[in-house]
């Protein structure tokens, strides 16, 4: 059966669709994580950008230009709800699992990243994988 999930921003002014199984879950515990998912580890799914797609309203988008390899954030213009990421390097989208109709299809994370960036109150599941930076170097 091929995957099919639904999702979108807060407002309900953006919405997508997702056609294809993410290739990775895992919660993320970078600085700029915390800033946008309100302090804790950020929880999100790798999707292969061919089967992902905006079906109703257009994403704006932000990059900060004072960073070599910034990431660009897809986020509603309406709400401000942060949807996605896309990493210089990596070809599938970084997609917030908040942004899910059911968000239990995440189902849990299957490691940890940027752990030399947490907050000391940030859980990590007792036996997940848990790393400094990436698990490995992403091209
Ligand atoms: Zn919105
Ligand atoms: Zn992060």
């Amino acid at each position: 059966m091929e995957t099919e999930l639904q999702g979108g921003c807060y407002c309900g002014a953006l919405r997508y669709r997702v056609t294809a199984a993410p290739v990775l879950k895992a919660q993320c515990h970078c600085r700029a994580c915390q800033h946008i998912s309100g302090g804790g580890p950020n929880y999100f799914m790798l999707v292969p950008p061919e089967g992902f797609a905006f079906v109703e309203g257009e994403p704006r988008q932000f990059k900060r230009s004072d960073l070599p390899n910034g990431v660009t954030r897809d986020f509603c213009a309406s709400c401000g709800t942060h949807v996605l990421s896309r990493r210089p390097g990596l070809p599938q989208l970084v997609l917030k699992i908040g942004t899910l109709d059911d968000p239990e299809f995440f189902g849990g994370p299957k490691m940890a990243i940027f752990c030399e960036e947490k907050a000391s109150f940030h859980l990590i599941p007792d036996g997940l994988p848990a790393f400094d930076a990436l698990p490995e170097q992403r091209r």
